[in-house]
């Protein structure tokens, strides 16, 4: 990585060019393997709706088969049990998520949805299988989360170093925080995980050569919370009406930080390469079996 001099703005880590660069690199197996994904949406939720927008699109990018299974919102729990049956079934369907949140009627099921997706064709990696293979070491995270596996390819796609180095994660979500601390103490970190109970916030993350920040409440992380020369990773994505806002202060601590991601443009991208990734090694993984 560019080493920083003290008064120089950060390196901006693109994760649009870091993305389109796994993409690139994923072609010639998506041409070989043929993966097809398939993304359930129940209800009209915006956000979810843009996200599934931007995965769409990556996957018609690369060349990858994709499907967009709507329903209604008033879908009941009994046709997605339903719906998820015949996704694991299909031999054709390689890899399948389901977009979250649900509508409120559904909600409290969401441990039993996950539950029923087929282990192999979880390319969000949001299965108990799949979360507890990352815990064993690097070799067991073949369908991990995609965000913070996207995280990781960020940081690599900038040589950005991780072993050794202390790495403080704000969030303990288990899709996003917790397999975060995992996978990158998997990779030799050392690891602070911080969340809401935290006492003493700002100590911690001052201490963070690289600081990940998971929380959806913009400007939580001021520069003041800020070593010089940290590598600031911001996951959060809160919709305001002045447009998408992480949980960092962006235009202070680029001042202060070694290289920081922009909200949107950042980790967002990532998180669709990752799924995208994901799909890859599940389809990988069928044809072999
Ligand atoms: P989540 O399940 O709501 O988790 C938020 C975490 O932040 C929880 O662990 C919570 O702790 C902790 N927290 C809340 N307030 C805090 C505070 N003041 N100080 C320290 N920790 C605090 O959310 P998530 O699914 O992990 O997502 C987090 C953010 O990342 C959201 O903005 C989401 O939109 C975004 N996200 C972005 C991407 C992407 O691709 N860029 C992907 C996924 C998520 P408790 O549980 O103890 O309350």
């Amino acid at each position: 990585m560019r080493r920083m001099m003290a008064a120089m703005p950060a390196l901006i880590l693109d994760g649009k060019i870091a993305a389109a660069a796994v993409l690139t690199e994923l072609r010639p197996a998506i041409r070989d393997l043929d993966p097809q994904l398939v993304v359930v949406q129940v209800g009209d939720d915006p956000a979810s709706a843009s996200y599934i927008r931007q995965k769409m699109q990556s996957c018609k990018q690369v060349g990858m088969r994709h499907r967009h299974e709507h329903l209604p919102a008033d879908t009941s729990a009994d046709t997605l049990f339903r719906l998820i049956e015949s996704l694991n079934a299909d031999d054709d369907v390689t890899g399948f998520i389901l977009q979250l949140p649900l509508p409120a009627h559904l909600q409290e099921s969401v441990p039993l949805f996950l539950r029923s997706i087929e282990p192999a064709k979880d390319v969000d990696g949001f299965t108990a299988y799949n979360l507890g293979k990352v815990f064993l070491s690097t070799e067991y995270e073949h369908l991990p989360p995609a965000t913070p596996a996207g995280v990781l390819l960020l940081l690599d796609h900038y040589h950005i170093p991780v072993q050794g180095k202390h790495a403080v994660i704000v969030g303990h979500s288990n899709i996003v925080g917790k397999p975060l601390s995992v996978m990158l103490l998997n990779r030799n970190a050392t690891v602070t995980t911080c969340h809401i109970y935290t006492q003493d916030l700002a100590a911690h993350t001052r201490m963070a050569d690289i600081l990940c920040v998971a929380v959806g409440k913009p400007g939580l992380i001021t520069a003041d919370m800020v070593k010089h020369d940290a590598v600031v990773v911001d996951i959060g994505i809160t919709r305001t009406d002045a447009g998408l806002k992480g949980d960092v202060d962006f235009g202070a601590v680029q001042e202060k930080a070694a290289a920081i991601t922009p909200v949107p443009g950042g980790v967002g991208p990532m998180t669709v390469a990752s799924l995208i990734r994901n799909c890859v090694h599940a389809a990988q993984r069928q044809r072999s079996s």
